[in-house]
């Protein structure tokens, strides 16, 4: 059973509840963690919290150098890493090898703010005063991680939390918690003063809620679904704990008239699919506008056909890997067919399948779902697309607007006015125009709506690991 890293030591969970860890494309069990207790959470929190004075006392470019080690680390591992991603997640290979890359350019990258954090100093309007204002550290954080991209959010976190001061608590996904302990192994080479970063394995009811809900918590940064998010802001308001949350999405992805075809159809196309079509900012739903929507479905339902699925540790090169388990495949297959059900018609795909063990969603493509429907209102998170037409710019942006979710949405047009006009009125804490997610590591990723509360990356993701004191000086 793994262990869970606390004050920097590996400490067995005794007389945990074990949680087997599946491999979802073999479905064969890879490893156990505990569902550790409360009392552990405490340990896990106690001791970031005896270590953080002395951590928050290093200059940032002392903190930037552990980071750099970190990040060479995960470099030396690359081949290991991503196998170990791609066989807890069922991510391809190759993805699994982005991950990994992106995570260590992602820890390097907020190092490299080290000496660029700056407070500021604000006019006084008393004679002989100076007013600054200081950037401090929460304090500890609680980190509460999905599935889907488990290796980059270790470091989404801990890179921006660590280099301003903080110490964190992360709970991995009972799913995927193989990549984090090999995390943990990797960063207790590089000596970082014990109890700085934790981990605690065990389930949402048991870690995440005694993390969300603990007193010695300063903040919560928590990726994950909508209805987990509501639950956390719960449990973190009854010690009124800031909350930075992640959420899902329902990107729309709008293809105007004038698109050019071959940049649109594979940049959706690989957009739904990618990650097995479980991406929070991946393309949900598609405007097409009436006079290209026979083409565009034509040609994209021949792109979806050309898909092929299975084992991404495989013998065979395959497009898309098995979803995370049994219950998220039925899932979609109940959500296709409700849509069916309802009116829409299904261009292709539509049947679960299970091979080898794995749960397949075949590549899929509907048209006909009503405005109103599940399969346009709710997250899908498999490789689902509905197509849906619009006459114009103005239906299409009120459409992609009325949604609960707003993280992410993407247009397709060569005219300025359609651009311009798109990215002032679409409603989404990102827009994309020619292409689809990903988002960069210097830009700030964050959701309207019910798709979350603050974000991540850039500077403005890295001081939300920060709060402010003002000095008043008087001479
Ligand atoms: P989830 O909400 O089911 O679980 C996320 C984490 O929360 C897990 O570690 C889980 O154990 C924990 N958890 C569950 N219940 C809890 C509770 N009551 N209190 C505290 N913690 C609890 O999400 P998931 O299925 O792991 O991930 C998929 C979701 O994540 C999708 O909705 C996706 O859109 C979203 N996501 C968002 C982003 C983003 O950047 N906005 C990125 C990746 C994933």
């Amino acid at each position: 059973m793994l262990a869970n890293y606390i004050d920097g030591r590996f400490v067995p969970a005794s007389g945990a509840a074990a949680i087997p860890v599946l491999n979802p494309a073999r479905g064969t069990v890879i490893a156990e963690i505990p569902d550790s207790s409360r009392g552990v959470v405490d340990e896990a929190i106690g001791a970031a919290r005896r270590a953080q004075a002395g951590w928050g006392a290093h200059t940032n470019g002392e903190r930037a150098a552990y980071l750099k080690r970190i990040a060479a680390k995960l470099r030396d591992n690359h081949e290991a890493l991503a196998r170990t991603l791609s066989e807890e997640v069922g991510k391809l290979l190759d993805l699994a090898r982005a991950e990994v890359s992106t995570t260590a350019n992602f820890i390097d990258y907020m190092a490299e703010w080290a000496l660029r954090i700056e407070g500021e100093i604000v006019p006084s309007d008393r004679r002989g005063e100076t007013i600054l204002m200081l950037r401090k550290p929460m304090g500890v954080i609680g980190g509460i991680l999905p599935w889907n991209f488990p290796f980059f959010l270790i470091a989404r976190k801990m890179a921006p939390a660590l280099l301003t001061g903080n110490t964190i608590v992360i709970k991995p996904s009972e799913e995927t918690p193989g990549n984090a302990d090999f995390f943990a192994r990797l960063l207790d080479e590089c000596d970082l003063p014990p109890g700085v970063f934790n981990i605690v394995h065990g389930t949402g009811k048991t870690v995440g809620e005694a993390i969300s809900s603990h007193k010695g918590i300063d903040m919560v940064s928590f990726t994950g679904s909508v209805p987990t998010g509501i639950e956390i802001m719960k449990q973190a308001a009854a010690n009124v704990t800031k909350v930075n949350l992640e959420l899902g999405g329902k990107a729309p992805a709008i293809v105007m008239d004038d698109a050019d075809l071959d940049i649109a159809i594979p940049a959706i196309r690989i957009s739904r699919i990618l990650n097995n079509g479980q991406v929070c900012n991946c393309a949900e739903r598609v405007y097409v506008q009436r006079g290209i929507a026979d083409e565009f479905t034509d040609r994209f339902v021949a792109a979806m056909e050309q898909l092929s699925f299975g084992d991404p540790l495989g013998n065979a090169a395959v497009d898309m890997g098995p979803l995370i388990h049994e219950k998220a495949a039925k899932r979609v297959a109940g959500m296709v067919e409700a849509a069916m059900a309802e009116g829409a018609t299904l261009l292709t795909g539509g049947a679960h399948r299970e091979v080898g063990g794995g749960h397949y969603f075949e590549p899929t493509v509907l048209t006909g779902c009503a405005q109103s429907s599940d399969m346009i209102q709710k997250e899908i998170f498999g490789p689902v697309l509905p197509i849906h037409v619009v006459d114009d710019l103005d239906e299409a942006i009120a459409k992609s607007n009325d949604s609960d979710f707003g993280l992410t949405s993407s247009i397709y047009t060569k005219s300025l006015s359609n651009i311009l006009k798109a990215t002032a009125d679409l409603n989404f804490g990102e827009t994309y125009v020619n292409r689809e997610n990903m988002e960069a590591m210097q830009g700030f990723h964050a959701g309207m709506r019910k798709s979350g509360i603050g974000g991540a990356d850039g500077k403005h993701g890295l001081l939300e690991y920060t709060q402010t004191q003002m000095v008043y000086l008087q001479n």
